[in-house]
């Protein structure tokens, strides 16, 4: 018996290891890829730095690839998983022996670089990463061509413990994403002190609103030739007793990406048109408002809700109210969007095209949504007088809208030559410090 029960517990006991053995491997594996997981890298990481693995000097590389997600979503998720696995195919030739790399998010990779290297040193390693990356991905008759952003931090110049090397390169990667595709970025102690300051007015956003910190301002618009007044561009300002004046650039992108923008641009609307009525009395004739649209704003379910909530709270009449919405709104759901354009319409309310140029659409794809306005953005208006005027495409800007039956609003004038360019190339209103800048209505 005692035989037995012996042999019972040894196979009991080999059982247990093999079991232990799995468990540490799916602990510490990626399973799509075999690579070493997030834990495995910082357990990698912290076996550098306590001296157990013999490394002192390290690069870290962490790396994304750009637009995945979308690629993800056209292909299939099977195809992408394909294309992942074939990529780190082509990235373990170049990345030498002695890099770990490993898998620690959806596409994002890690790479544990051991040895002294300077940043041309490290930049000339990424730049064969970018290459093999960029290999051609062939699926159903179509080449693909990827690219990816990379952070970077460095053992024992940037931090001395894991978890902070870990953070670290990860703000090194979201500035490289910032940036646009195929970045690299290395880590520096300003770009921790502007994220602190982001998450400070992050916090004191939030609370804002109910403090009355936030005020509207408006800048003018006006008919071409005449500069008769045509109304008004709505523009929000954060005015905090802490921290001074806070520019929309600074803290509107912030209240998108942590949702906050959906309550302000609700209050920014309701805002605009209560004070309708004193700018009403103000004019002869009444001015239009444009009311910018955050794409957030726009995809959330009670936007149109809001908006007819507000037209019969105000009492204001929708044919005054232009909303300003950029492209963004069309890569998110053209459908939906259509619906959502469609529905302001019949409101009567008009649908200005923000920051024309700057993106990808062209004015012929513009042709299918139901547009009033385009406002080429000031990028292209700046150049009027410095460049030759044959070299402008403002005029080819202007003309196409025309023939597409939409009318033109050019932003950011402030010289006369500009002005005087587009009264010549038939723009139809003009926005700009030139003419008139943002001021408050009590201002006004
Ligand atoms: P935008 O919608 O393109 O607004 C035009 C910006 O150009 C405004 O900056 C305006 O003050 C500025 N501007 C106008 N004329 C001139 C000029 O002649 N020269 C120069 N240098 N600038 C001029 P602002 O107010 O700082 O707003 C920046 C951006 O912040 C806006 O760009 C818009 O994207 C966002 N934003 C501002 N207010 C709101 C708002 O109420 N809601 C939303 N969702 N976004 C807003
Ligand atoms: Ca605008
Ligand atoms: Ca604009």
């Amino acid at each position: 018996v005692s035989i037995l029960v012996c042999s019972i517990i040894h196979t009991q006991l080999i059982q247990l290891k093999k079991d232990e053995r799995n468990l540490y491997k799916l602990a510490y594996t990626d399973t799509l890829t075999g690579l070493p997981n997030r834990n495995a890298e910082l357990r990698e990481i912290e076996r550098c730095i306590s001296g157990e693995a013999h490394i002192p000097i390290f690069t870290l590389i962490l790396f994304d690839y750009d637009n995945f997600k979308m690629f993800n979503e056209f292909l299939g998720h099977h195809i992408g998983d394909i294309f992942l696995i074939e990529s780190i195919h082509h990235l373990r030739g170049v990345m030498g022996k002695e890099a770990v790399l490993g898998r620690v998010g959806d596409d994002r990779f890690l790479l544990l670089l051991p040895g002294i290297k300077t940043e041309d040193e490290i930049l000339h390693y990424i730049d064969g990463l970018k290459r093999e990356i960029a290999a051609p991905f062939f699926y159903k008759g179509h080449d693909y061509h990827m690219t990816a952003c990379f952070g970077v931090v460095r053992y024992p110049k940037d931090s001395a413990t894991a978890g902070d090397l870990m953070r670290q390169v990860e703000i090194a990667l979201f500035r490289a994403k910032s940036h646009g595709k195929n970045c690299v970025v290395f880590f520096d102690e300003r770009m921790q002190q502007t994220l602190e300051r982001q998450m400070t007015l992050e916090n004191k956003l939030i609370a804002a609103i109910d403090k009355k910190e936030l005020y509207l301002e408006y800048q003018p618009q006006y008919h071409v030739p005449d500069r008769t007044l045509r109304g008004f561009e709505v523009l929000v300002r954060w005015e905090s007793p802490d921290m001074g004046h806070i520019a929309p650039l600074d803290f509107i992108p912030l209240a998108e990406a942590n949702g906050t923008i959906v309550t302000i641009g609700k209050w920014i609307l309701h805002e605009a048109c209560t004070q309708f009525a004193r700018l009403k009395s103000m004019y002869e004739k009444p001015p239009v408002l444009a009311i910018n649209i955050s794409v957030v704003q726009f995809s959330d379910p009670e936007f149109l809700p809001i908006v007819r909530q507000t037209l019969s709270d105000t009492g204001i009449d929708p044919c005054y109210l232009e909303f300003e919405i950029t492209e963004s709104v069309f890569i998110k759901s053209q459908e939906r969007t259509k619906r959502i354009l469609d529905e302001l319409k019949k409101l009567g309310i008009r649908i200005s095209l923000d920051d024309f140029g700057t993106g990808y659409s062209s004015l012929s794809y513009l042709r299918s949504l139901p547009l009033d306005i385009v406002k080429i953005d000031k990028s292209f208006i700046d150049p009027i007088g410095t460049i030759p005027e044959d070299k402008n495409i403002v005029r080819s800007i202007i003309d196409m809208a025309h023939k597409l039956d939409l009318r033109v609003v050019a932003e950011g004038i402030e010289r006369l030559e500009q002005f005087d360019y587009l009264v010549r190339n038939d723009c139809d209103f003009i926005q700009g410090n030139y003419l008139g800048k943002p001021v408050t209505i009590s201002a006004l």
